[in-house]
């Protein structure tokens, strides 16, 4: 059995942060890969769980040090995959990377073994509500993540696996199916 590099993508809302959880939690042998983010942190967020929160200035510096596997700026804001985290992790454990599909086609690029992943919602609508009812974002930041929606999922013929989360304990199997078939594949 190999360790993996699994990234797994999908638009913002549609369940990416809740199916990786349940993932971590049933699965000893998964790492969850922790992103740095300029943006600020949301409430129930803690430093070094969710995102290493760090300032414009540091990122900047840690690309010019060559210390982000990827990186990319949303609505603003850099997120960057750590470079040492992810080749660290990785001699111990599969890992998961939660990241964008242009921050996963990067990861790709540099690590061929990357096996995409990603997540879609059964309908638009239910997407919209759950970004909705998750309510982090303003109404003004919501209609510009959803304006990317279109642009991620047409992404999806690029991508290994594509899994629907409509009932998430179905979305869940099937992404543990796909770990332990790439995991065999060792
Ligand atoms: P992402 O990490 O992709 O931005 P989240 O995991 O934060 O999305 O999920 C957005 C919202 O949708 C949360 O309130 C979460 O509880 C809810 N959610 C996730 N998966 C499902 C599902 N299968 N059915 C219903 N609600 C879901
Ligand atoms: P959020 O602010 O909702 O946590 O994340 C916003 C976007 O940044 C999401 O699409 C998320 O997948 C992406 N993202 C999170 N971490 C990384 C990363 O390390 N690299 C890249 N390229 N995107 C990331």
């Amino acid at each position: 059995m190999q360790n993996v590099l699994l990234a797994i993508s999908g638009p913002s809302g549609v369940g990416k942060g809740t199916l990786v959880k349940l993932l971590m939690e049933e699965d000893e042998n998964l790492a969850l890969s922790v992103s740095c983010t300029t943006r600020a942190p949301r409430e129930g967020e803690v430093d070094g769980r969710e995102y290493f929160f760090i300032s414009k200035q540091e990122f900047l510096s840690r690309i010019s040090e060559d210390d982000f596997l990827e990186y990319d700026e949303h609505f603003g804001n850099y997120y960057g995959t750590p470079r040492s985290f992810v080749e660290r992790r990785l001699k111990e454990k599969s890992v998961v990377l939660e990241i964008d599909v242009v921050g996963a086609l990067n990861a790709k690029r540099l690590m061929p073994q990357t096996v995409l992943v990603m997540i879609v919602p059964p309908d638009m609508e239910e997407l919209e509500d759950r970004l909705c009812g998750r309510g982090s974002e303003s109404a003004c930041e919501r209609s510009e993540r959803l304006r990317r929606v279109r642009y991620e999922l047409a992404q999806q013929d690029k991508y290994d696996y594509v899994v629907v989360n409509d009932d998430l304990q179905t979305a869940k199997k099937r992404l543990q199916e796909i770990i332990q078939t790439e995991r065999n594949k060792g």
